[in-house]
């Protein structure tokens, strides 16, 4: 293949899983990153089996293993009485790659493990992009510039690289809100038991599990309709009043009540959505995971699908041997916008697996390393 230079905006997880792809097919990649250092987030993140594929393939998946709480079961159940409306046993069998729930800087390192320190560039916010004579120039906040022979925008729901090449709008906040936390779990005075559990009520949910295979860090995170107005860009660090998270699920089972009563204190994000974008592309420049495609979290298929991105995108790359990349963007969208599409409408709806016993294999049995590129990557219309 034909040694081309790649710059790609944002390191989350994404971009550190297009840095990881990218450079397996003999790509020059850099990555380019607004913030200036990388903090831990307190929150957990649930990788099903179509993400740990790609994870698989990057090399990743036994260090994440060997620290991470592997669930018996996705749970559904009754807020209140705690009555059981769906199970899905997920043995590594089912989808042939395990379903692992982590802390998000766990992942976050080890993507991070892929790639070489060096072609990670902090506080290098991303501010303008020019494409001219088959480069592409990037320009940063502190007046610095690159080039590169192609653009991948992985820079979350707030995209820049989306404004400039799709145009400017608002993420859609249906006025509903996340807390979470993670915390010790010797605070607890019971187990939570062996699955990941989503305890269902009727304006609102929270989605409880373990962080680490020793079961020593108990994750939850909530969605509840959020009465003031208040969104923020900056929403990782925002701080929730633990006493109004409790009087939000004051009606739920004990075992919530038992969590949130353990729980020291909390975080809150706003929940941000946005349509299917018309394109994903323009000339040398593409976008990949929330920068084209930001869901909200109740399917748990942001990260994975942001990830599976990055495997297609490498496949595509590969295809034209680094020649026509025009192309290779093109395809990489005509083969993932309809899967991502319909996984940000049911994710809206906040309908899966809630009950009945509707089919999962579209998504958890997805492999992004080898399904055919020239049709629709599969989604739940084909299923
Ligand atoms: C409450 C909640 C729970 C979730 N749980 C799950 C889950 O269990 N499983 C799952 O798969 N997904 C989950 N998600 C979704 C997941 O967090 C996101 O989909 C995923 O982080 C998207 O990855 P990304 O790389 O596209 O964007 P991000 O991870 O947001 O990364 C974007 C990066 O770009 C950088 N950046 C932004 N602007 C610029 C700029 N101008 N210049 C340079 N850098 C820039 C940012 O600093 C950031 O590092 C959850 C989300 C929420 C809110």
């Amino acid at each position: 293949m034909r040694k081309r230079s790649i710059a790609i905006v944002g390191a989350g997880m994404g971009g550190l899983a297009a840095a990881a792809t990218l450079r397996q097919i003999g790509m020059e990649v850099q990555v380019y990153e607004q913030a200036s250092r990388f903090a831990r987030i307190g929150a957990g993140i649930q990788m099903m089996p179509n993400s740990m594929k790609v994870l698989r393939g990057i090399g990743i998946e036994q260090r994440l293993r060997e620290t991470s709480f592997a669930p018996y079961s996705h749970l559904n159940r009754i807020g209140d009485t705690g009555e059981i409306t769906r199970e899905l046993p997920m043995p590594e069998g089912l989808y042939n790659a395990p379903y692992l729930c982590m802390h998000r800087a766990e992942l976050h390192g080890a993507l991070l493990s892929t790639v070489p320190a060096d072609i990670i560039h902090l506080g290098r916010k991303l501010t303008g992009l020019d494409q001219a004579a088959g480069c592409v120039t990037l320009s940063f906040a502190d007046g610095t510039k690159a080039s590169a022979d192609a653009v991948i925008g992985a820079d979350g729901v707030h995209s820049i690289v989306r404004d400039i090449i799709v145009g400017p709008d608002e993420p859609i906040h249906k006025g509903r809100i996340a807390y979470r936390a993670v915390f010790p779990a010797a605070l607890m005075d019971r187990d939570i038991g062996r699955s990941r559990t989503k305890w269902w009520g009727t304006d609102r949910h929270i989605v409880i599990y373990y962080t680490t295979k020793a079961r020593s860090e108990v994750y939850f995170v909530t969605s509840v309709p959020e009465p003031g107005e208040w969104i923020t860009r900056e929403s990782w660090s925002a701080k929730g009043d633990v006493n109004e998270l409790r009087a939000a699920y004051e009606g739920f089972h004990e075992d919530v009540r038992a969590v949130l009563g353990a729980c020291p204190d909390c975080h809150k994000w706003a929940i941000l959505e946005r349509e299917p974008l018309p394109r994903w592309s323009d000339g040398r420049v593409a976008l990949l995971g929330d920068a084209c495609h930001p869901m909200t979290p109740y399917m748990a298929q942001g990260a994975a699908t942001s990830i599976e991105d990055a495997a297609v995108l490498a496949r595509c790359l590969k295809a034209v041997d680094g020649e026509d990349i025009e192309d290779a963007f093109a395809r990489y969208e005509a083969h993932r916008k309809p899967r991502t599409s319909v996984v940000q409408a049911i994710s809206s709806a906040n309908t899966w697996m809630r009950e009945g016993s509707g089919d999962t294999s579209w998504l958890y049995g997805y492999d992004a390393w080898n399904a055919p590129l020239d049709e629709p990557a599969a989604h739940a219309a084909a299923a």
